[in-house]
Parts: C-alpha cells; structure tokens; sequence
C-alpha cells in the first residue's frame, strides 16, 4: 500500500527493516524463491562479463561521463528542453511526486482517457501513480509480464528488473486463474503457457489505449531522443501504439550525446538481463503525424534529486543505470527479498537511495543504511562503480547523530573508553574471560542481555576465549608483560 507525503510516497505502514526482514526470513518459500532466482542470474551476469577485456575501462567511463551529467545537469537539462521542444514534444517540470502526479493526470484528462497502459517505471512506482490516476478514476494497466503479475496479485514489487521475483510459477498460475478474466480454463504452469495467456490479455489492453506512460532509460540532450530498453517488446508497444505517451523521466537520466550512450548500452544488458544486447531497444523523438504517438509530453522529475546532489558522498548513487546487478549478489536480499525495504527500490541501491530521496524521518529509512553486511559485493559489480559501502557507513553515522541508536552510541563510547587505556583493556579482557566461562557453552554464547541480544536473538555469539592473548604471553614467555602498561598507557596518551 503506498501513499503520497510531501516529496515521495512512503510505503505506509512499512514496519523497519529489521522486523520487515525478521517476516521475510522466516517464509521459507521466499528464500527459495529468491535464492533461486538470484543464484541463477548471478552466473549468467558472471559469464557475459567476463567475455569483455575492457569491462573494468568500460565501468570507469560511466561513472566519468555519469559524474560529468550530474555537475553540470544545469547545461544538460535546458539542452534536452530545447530538443525535445523543437521535436515537436512538450516538457514539464516536476518538483516532487504530487506535482508528477498531477501533471500526468491532467494530461490523460485531457485525452479523455480513463484507461492508460504503462510500460515499467520505476520513476512512477517511487512517485505512486497509479494510486494517484486511480483517485480520479483512472485505471492504469502495467504491461511488462512481471508488474501485471504483481499487479493482479494486489502486491508490491520486490525486484527492480524482476518486480515478481519472490513468486514461482505455480503462484503465477493461481493469480491468472483468479484474477485474470480471460485466462484459459486449462491454464498450467508451464512458463510459455503462462507467456501466452499474459500476451493475449495485453494485446487487447494494447489495442484499445488512447494514452501510454513510461519511464527512460535513458535521454539525449543533444537531440531530445529518450531510449527505453526491454526485452519482452511490451515496452515498443506502449510507445508506438497509444496516440499520446507520457514519460516520466528523473533528472538524472539524461545523457549529453549518442557516444556516451554507446557504454551505457554494453554495460547496461550485461549486468542487468545477462544479455549482450537487449532484444528491445526503443528510441524516439518528439512526435510526429502518422508515425507512433501525435502528443508526447516529457514529464522531468526531480522528488528529492537536487537535495541527494548536495550530497558530496550520497551524491553517487544518481549514477545508477537500475540495472539490478547489486541486488543478485547481495547476502542480505536473498534473505530478506525486496519488500523489507519498504520502497519501490530495494536492495543495496534502495538502501541507499530511499533514505536520500525521502529522507531519514521514518523508522523505515533510519534502518536503511543499516540492511548490509557491508561485505562490498555490491560495490564489485555496479557498472557505474557506486560506492555502496561507502555511502552506507556515511549514512549510518548520520543515523546515529540525527535520531539516536543510543545503543550503538552506549557500546561504541564504552569501547573507545577502554580500548584507550591498556590496564582497562586487561580488566575488560578478564571480566569477558569469566563471563564466557560462565555464560558459553562449548565455545558459543546463545543468548546475551539487551542491547546485545540484538545479535544473539538469531546467531550465536563465539564465547571469548579463557585466556587473553596478553595473559597468555605473560604466562608463557617469563612472566612480563607484553610491554610495560606504563609504556603503552603513554603511548595510547
Ligand atoms: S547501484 Fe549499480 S549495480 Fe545497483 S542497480 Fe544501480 S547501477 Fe546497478
């Protein structure tokens, strides 16, 4: 369920991500799911990759050309307005997602539309217009296989390029026979069976739409061409057939000329799809008579964009492609899916950008920054060499400055506390030393006092050992100490 705030809709209601994850994790179903699934195109993306030489060249040229777009969107955005303008399109600005929302309703308004297809958008997921166009009567029809099979299921996505990742075939089976009029009595699961009955209900959608609303991938300054990437064709129809198209862009998406697009285009299929090329690539301009769509208006969305650029460190994750290659590596996602993260964009890049584009207020984007292990996968694979890590370790000290962790701030005061002074360090390492004796239990600790139950609520802590290692080279090799506590408390000074 989403609903809009001042600047994005919040999913309301989204309990944090540790007790979102604790539901997710106990489905045993999901993690098969997701384990599966992201097993899988894991070693698909390994494998194309791979075939490049100039992979990590090709990486580096997108972040180049990406950084550049993002220090100078204020040459770059007027560009793509006159192109586009003089392509016969029409741009508006948007400055959050009421804004966003209103503009497109009133444009399909104007069309006399109370019917819209949609090819997937994450800019109109984060914004909720489908929610919105609904408030005013209007149904919005998603057409890429895995949005309608969410859709139909009255669900959330969980993926960015797979939305019903968490679902097997079975499930689709079940919510075409129940929530799909005109799928076949003898329905199975078998995966072309259910492409064909998705195809057939689409087409019809297709055919009768009067407006069509998409997102880019993609904007051209240079000559105010926008290009989407697919690989059913659903997004060609969209684009071509309706005779006014709306698309909804993010600020950042623009790029200034054909050449950079070139890398974006090796990058982008690999680490997303493991394809070496999309099946679809869709690129238009303006509108023309008798060629695709009379009206075409460019919607340029900003909803917390220009603030995450104040951002010297956050800054960074504008320069994701949502190609969804962190997700497919990510420890923490394959257990926890998508939903936990209580935003259009999960995984690794939802936890850092949701709490940048809407802010550190709810309890859900506060626990954001801290859904990782850090163990750095993410940073490996982004082909536009995002800095995941690093942006989350930013954003978890902001967390604990702006709304309190005071456990974390109780634990780290006390470390520092002793890990300053040698002679407080020995004491602490006896009293762990007895307290593992007493507490563990064949070299584990099942369960400590809050706040450190936190971890023991569902792992086991290793009990500390018995001796300390300077207790032990104090017994072992003469009876001194490793270095006088004197010398080293004057050091530590
Ligand atoms: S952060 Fe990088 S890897 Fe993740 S979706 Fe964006 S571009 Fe892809």
């Amino acid at each position: 369920m989403t609903g809009t705030t001042g600047t994005m809709p919040t999913y309301l209601g989204m309990p944090a991500f540790p007790q979102a994850a604790a539901a997710a994790v106990a489905d045993s179903q999901l993690r098969r799911n997701l384990t599966h699934a992201t097993t899988t195109i894991r070693a698909k993306r390994a494998k194309v990759v791979a075939e490049l030489d100039d992979w990590e060249q090709l990486r580096q040229a997108a972040k180049a050309i990406k950084d550049h777009v993002l220090a100078n969107l204020g040459t770059y955005l007027p560009r793509l307005e006159e192109n586009v303008t003089r392509a016969g399109g029409h741009v508006h600005w948007a400055r959050d997602a009421v804004e966003a929302n209103a503009i497109v309703t009133n444009l399909v308004k104007a069309a006399n539309a109370s019917k819209v297809v949609k090819v997937k958008s994450m800019a109109t997921q984060e914004t909720g217009l489908n929610e919105a166009l609904a408030a005013s009567g209007i149904t919005a029809v998603e057409t890429d296989l895995a949005e309608l099979i969410v859709q139909l299921g009255d669900d959330r996505p969980s993926h960015i390029l797979v939305p019903a990742i968490h679902r097997n075939r079975a499930e689709i089976r079940e919510i075409f026979r129940q929530r799909m009029d005109d799928a076949p009595e003898d329905l199975t699961d078998d995966p072309p069976r259910l492409a064909a009955a998705a195809r057939q209900h689409l087409r019809n959608e297709f055919l009768s739409a009067e407006v069509g609303i998409s997102g880019a991938n993609f904007a051209i300054a240079g000559t105010g061409s926008l290009v989407v990437v697919e690989s059913e064709g659903n997004g060609r129809m969209c684009l071509t057939l309706p005779r006014t198209l709306i698309s909804v862009v993010g600020i950042e998406k623009v790029l200034p000329s054909w050449r950079d697009l070139e890398v974006f285009l090796a990058l982008l299929p690999r680490s997303s799809t493991a394809e070496r090329m999309n099946p679809y690539t869709t690129i238009w301009t303006g509108a023309a008579p008798g060629d695709g769509p009379e009206d075409f208006h460019l919607v340029l969305l900003d909803n917390g964009r220009t603030a995450t650029l104040a951002d010297t460190v956050g800054r960074q994750a504008l320069r994701c492609i949502r190609c969804s290659a962190c997700l497919n590596v990510c420890p923490v996602y394959e257990r926890a899916g998508g939903h936990a993260y209580g935003s259009p964009y999960p995984g690794p890049i939802g936890a850092i950008l949701s709490p940048q584009l809407r802010g550190m207020t709810s309890p859900v984007d506060a626990s954001l920054p801290f859904a990782s292990s850090l163990c750095g996968a993410c940073y490996e694979v982004c082909p536009v060499a995002i800095n995941i890590p690093e942006v989350l370790v930013e954003q978890r000290a902001r967390a604990v400055e702006n709304q309190g962790h005071y456990p974390e701030r109780i634990v780290f005061g006390a470390s520092g506390y002793v890990l300053r002074s040698p002679r407080r360090l020995a004491a602490a390492q006896r009293v762990a030393s007895a307290s593992g004796r007493v507490l563990g239990r064949r070299g584990r600790i099942r369960r400590l006092p809050p706040p450190l139950s936190a971890w023991t609520d569902t792992r086991d802590a290793p009990a500390p050992p018995p001796e300390s290692f300077r207790a032990w080279w104090a017994r072992t090799r003469g009876g001194g100490q490793t270095r006088s506590g004197a010398d080293s408390e004057r050091t530590a000074r």
